[in-house]
């Protein structure tokens, strides 16, 4: 599961790969394991022939990134793989989280002096203590799953998803950047790619696949219609682009049996998670992948 690539206009920020790093990863993956197409992987999938061996590569949110910096050593290798999309980018509304990703790695010294500054920032509007937020975060495992994570990348995360929920962290987010003078729609032809480019991966054999509408943070608190609307939006406005579609991701992994259900009803063949945490196949919409950062690690280990 890739995301974030560097290079030419594409700075570097948490976890990207530039073009060698990324060319060096899939040799390292083509020694250790059976690294096929996403299309062959799919029939092998279908026809129950997948060997423990075979992996595919997918790339997640359309970024620009991976159209810039991936596809063409995609290309050169004649590899084709998953990219799963999310709607509302594409009608002017993208992902707040990945604005503030930007935002976050772009317009500080590093990742530690954002968090400083958002933690303070969090105390002084919230009138509300970090330390207990902190204990609990490290009693309950939290993220334990993504093993690549600091403790304030974890942190940062409980308060985030647990502690503020959506709307009163977008709300100190639009804050912060205000603070700091920052520009959203400076930023958004820059980060995300155009239907263009979704129109040329598929011509160039690539499955183009769901990965919601507005791509939500936890799909698994949204009611039934919720969810369907997400994923029908999400169909609707691809399949004009991309022809049919038969793949999907689950925006940061979550879901629950409202959404495997919503996935078969809408006529799909096969999803992916976004972890290893767990290892085996329990249904078509269930494959577990592993995070290129946690690759990058291995390899550099
Ligand atoms: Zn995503």
């Amino acid at each position: 599961m890739f995301h974030h690539f560097h290079g030419s206009k594409h700075l570097p920020s948490q976890g990207s790969l530039s073009a060698d790093d990324f060319s060096d990863m899939l040799d390292w993956l083509q020694n250790k394991y059976n690294l096929i197409g996403a299309n062959e992987y799919l029939h092998k999938f279908e026809t129950s022939n997948l060997a423990d061996r075979d992996i595919c590569l997918s790339f997640d949110d359309a970024l620009l990134c991976q159209y810039d910096i991936a596809l063409p050593i995609l290309e050169k290798r004649r590899l084709d793989a998953f990219f799963f999309v999310y709607s509302s980018v594409f009608t002017g509304t993208p992902d707040n989280l990945e604005v503030f990703r930007y935002f976050r790695t772009n317009k500080f010294t590093d990742i530690e002096d954002f968090y400083s500054q958002f933690f303070e920032l969090y105390e002084i509007k919230f009138q509300d203590r970090i330390g207990e937020h902190r204990t609990r975060c490290v009693n309950i495992g939290y993220l334990s799953a993504w093993p690549i994570y600091t403790e304030n990348d974890r942190l940062f995360r409980f308060l985030r998803n647990e502690i503020l929920g959506v709307e009163r962290y977008e709300e100190l987010m639009l804050h912060f950047m205000k603070i700091k003078v920052f520009s959203p729609a400076a930023i958004i032809n820059d980060l995300w790619m155009s239907e263009v480019h979704l129109r040329q991966l598929s011509n160039l054999g690539h499955l183009v696949g769901l990965h919601s509408y507005t791509h939500p943070v936890q799909m698994s608190k949204l009611s039934h219609r919720e969810q369907l609307l997400e994923y029908r939006k999400n169909l609707e406005h691809l399949t004009p682009i991309v022809g049919d579609i038969i793949c999907m991701s689950h925006p940061c992994g979550d879901y629950n049996e409202d959404t495997i259900k919503i996935l078969g009803d809408l006529g799909l063949k096969i999803g992916f998670r976004s972890n290893t945490a767990i290892s085996t196949i329990n249904s078509k919409f269930e494959i577990p992948r592993e995070d290129h950062a946690n690759i990058y690690k291995e390899m550099n280990s």
